[in-house]
Order: structure tokens, then sequence, then C-alpha cells
């Protein structure tokens, strides 16, 4: 059986001790044929392309500024950027969108700039994107802001089968189906598997398999029954399978409808 990882932070310090032997030996024994690593600022963008350099069958790159360094872009890195997203190493533009729980690192406004300047250069390179939407508590603005800013300032990529994913999905049905309705898919990790969530489950189940991908978000986000330890795509099947019972559907299948969803997205042969 095969599995992939839609969404990696392989990169991270968390696994400067053992991070070949995590990609070359742990990773690929557990079934996970790729990894999808995610550039969030300008200081992650090159290395995660130089990860696919000494990685190249098992790992991709999606570059973007992620809403919590939104702070930091400026001119310069936004030309970069604009050069970096047709490399042939990079597969999308991510991660970006709105995180309205770290204002005290970057402000709303700064935040909805730079989402919309994201969105110009992936309607200029036509890739599909990668979207972080994070609320704060029971508010949902950051949702309705966000798909405010698609339908106004994006074009949809139409290079691949679908124009992006709602990644580390954590919200209701209304939301899912918003992004279903752009013709998104749902990035779903760990968080489908805390107890507590049974709305997130509630929500998969009514989009159906047919419109999930997997992914770690690694080093965050463990499994229910290794919360709190370090997280990394040899986890992906013990989602999968997690998913799987929740949708009473064989694992094989799951694995192999999200293996087809995520090449769909990203473009990958
Ligand atoms: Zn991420």
């Amino acid at each position: 059986m095969q599995f992939i990882d839609s969404h990696t932070h392989l990169n991270d310090p968390a696994f400067d001790l053992d991070r070949d032997e995590i990609i070359s030996r742990k990773v690929p024994q557990a079934g996970v044929i790729l990894n999808v690593e995610i550039g969030c600022s300008a200081e992650e963008w090159k290395p995660a392309l130089e990860l696919v350099d000494k990685y190249p069958s098992s790992v991709r790159a999606v570059l973007g500024v992620h809403p919590e360094y939104a702070c930091k872009i400026n001119a310069d890195s936004l030309k970069q950027l604009n050069t970096l997203l047709s490399d042939p190493r990079n597969v999308a533009v991510g991660e970006i969108g709105l995180d309205y729980t770290c204002f005290e690192w970057t402000s709303k406004e700064k935040q909805l700039e730079t989402f919309s300047q994201m969105l110009t250069l992936a309607n200029k390179t036509n890739k599909p994107i990668v979207l972080h939407v994070r609320r704060e508590g029971e508010d949902y603005a950051a949702y309705e802001d966000c798909f405010h800013a698609l339908k106004h300032n994006w074009n949809g990529a139409s290079s691949t089968r679908y124009p992006g994913v709602l990644h580390c999905f954590c919200a209701r049905y209304e939301e899912a189906k918003r992004a279903l309705d752009m013709g998104m898919l749902l990035g779903i990790n760990g968080c489908f598997t805390y107890k507590k969530n049974e709305y997130i489950r509630e929500a998969v189940k009514k989009a159906g398999a047919d419109k999930i991908i997997l992914e770690t978000d690694c080093p965050y986000l463990s499994p229910q029954g290794k919360r709190g330890q370090r997280n990394d795509p040899s986890n992906i099947p013990a989602i999968a399978q997690f998913i799987a019972d929740y949708l009473n559907m064989p694992l094989a299948q799951l694995a192999e409808i999200t293996v087809r969803n995520t090449k769909a997205l990203y473009g990958l042969k």
C-alpha cells in the first residue's frame, strides 16, 4: 500500500538530528512514497528546493508566505518568490491564507495584504494553492475573509485537476462546502483523530473520501495516541486507518483515492 504526505515541514529544526534517517528509511518503510515540503517564509524557500535536490524521488516543494510571517515580507522577497515559483521543483503556492490566532506577530491588515499578493502570484503562475486558515475560537471570520479574498482576487488554477487544498481542515461542513464548491480538496491530518473533534469527522464524512488528501503537517499535530510527540510522515498510515475506519471503507481504497487526489492536485506523475 502506498501513501503521500501532502504537507510536511521536514526542514524544521525538530528533524536536525535524524532528518536523513526519517526521509531515507522510516518514511518509505511505512509506505509513504512522497512528501510535499512547505516553505513558509523567505528563509525556508531555498532549503525546501534543496530538500528536493537531495531526495528527488521522494520530496516536492511548495513555496509561499504563511500568514504568520507576513510581517517579514518585502518587495525583494516578493520578487524572489515570483521567480522561484516557476521552478519545476515547486508544485504549488503555499501555504498562504489567514491566521486569526497570531495577531501579536502580524496584523489582520498585513495578512490580508500579503494574502492578496500571494493570490496575484498564484494567478500569474497558474499553480494550485495550499490554503492555511485558522480561526480564533468559535469565530469563523478568518474563513469568511478568506473566501471573500478568493472570490475577488483569485482566478483558480487551471494547470492541474484541482485548483487548491484547504490544508489542516479543522472546521464545519459549511466551510468545507465553500472550499469544495470552488473545486478544492480538504487536507486531513491528526486533528481528525482527536476525541473532541467529532464535528470535523462529520464534515469529512459528508464531503466524502473523494474530496480529501492526507497530510501530517509534521512536526506538529501527531495523531491520537502519539499526541505531544514529534510528528513525522510515517504516521500517515495511522491517520489513514483512523479515517478509513470512520468512513467504513477499506484502508487500501482510501490510500488509492488520496494518492490519486494528491497527484492530481500537485500535477505529479
Ligand atoms: Zn504547515
